[in-house]
């Protein structure tokens, strides 16, 4: 999906324009979906592993590699290409196994999405860019139905994501500058059960003594046990804590130091 031997190196707004349309009986059906390295969010996986009808634990070990960045020692995560082609583990003759839930980089392609840090005197602020895939064998651009990327990314869902990773995504911009001290296996590991491991973070929540530690009103714990995206959106903010990038979170009575 983004091979970055062909990404077209001008940077593009939303307003940028496009002819594109990809659909079934194209020559190149399916040809985007290998020998490619495909990035998860902490969103992807979530919806993934609902579609599966699996756990974030059996998706993580059946369909995803552990990766450290070099910079911020932040832990990520890959989907696993299968085979001797290198293969998404989903694509199928007839496409897509999981189209309704594909992760957002499939979303955006052929447009990528990257975001970098600016300083001005506003202060500090993520700024957004977005650029075009050209891939020789995609023939994709040789049809003429119009678009802009904003058009484009609100079509095919990617906006959704976008917004549901945005706190996420602030987390790896922020550690992602020189200067921070490396993490440990142990607080990596912790960083990567909160960000991909729902199911195990929210036993982490409910049954361990983290409800004695963090102040929480009451309707909110009610909301993080049912709603998966809340406590999802939760973890960001305990990461931030975590990570000492903001204070997002209270220590109750007895756990505040003096
Ligand atoms: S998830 Fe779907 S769209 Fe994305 S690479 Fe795999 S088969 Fe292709
Ligand atoms: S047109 Fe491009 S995106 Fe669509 S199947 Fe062909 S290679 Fe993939």
């Amino acid at each position: 999906m983004l091979n970055k031997k062909f990404v077209e190196p001008v940077e593009r707004t939303l307003n940028s324009e496009f002819k594109f349309r990809c659909h079934k009986g194209i020559s190149c059906f399916n040809q985007c979906c290998k020998m490619t390295d495909l990035l998860l969010t902490p969103y992807d996986i979530l919806r993934l592993k609902n579609r599966l009808g699996i756990s974030s634990a059996e998706f993580l070990d059946k369909y995803t590699t552990l990766h450290i960045d070099e910079v911020s020692s932040l832990p990520y995560v890959m989907l696993t290409m299968v085979g001797e082609e290198y293969k998404c583990p989903f694509v199928t003759s007839d496409g897509c196994s999981v189209y309704d839930d594909r992760p957002a980089i499939c979303r955006y392609y052929p447009v990528g999405r990257g975001v970098m840090v600016t300083e001005s005197f506003r202060g500090r602020e993520n700024k957004i860019f977005y650029f075009f895939v050209k891939e020789p064998g995609c023939l994709g651009y040789s049809e003429p139905t119009e678009w802009t990327i904003e058009t484009w990314r609100i079509d095919q869902g990617a906006d959704i994501y976008d917004e549901m990773n945005k706190e996420w995504q602030d987390i790896q911009l922020r550690r992602d500058t020189p200067g921070f001290p490396k993490l440990s296996e142990k607080q990596q590991a912790l960083i990567y059960m909160v960000s991909y491991d729902i199911d195990k973070f929210r036993r982490f929540v409910f049954e361990s003594r983290f409800l004695d530690i963090f102040e929480l009103e009451d309707e909110n714990v009610d909301k993080l046990k049912t709603d998966e995206i809340a406590l999802m959106q939760f973890g960001f903010r305990y990461l931030k804590h975590f990570l000492m990038l903001e204070k997002t979170l209270q220590l109750k009575e007895g756990f505040r130091k003096s």
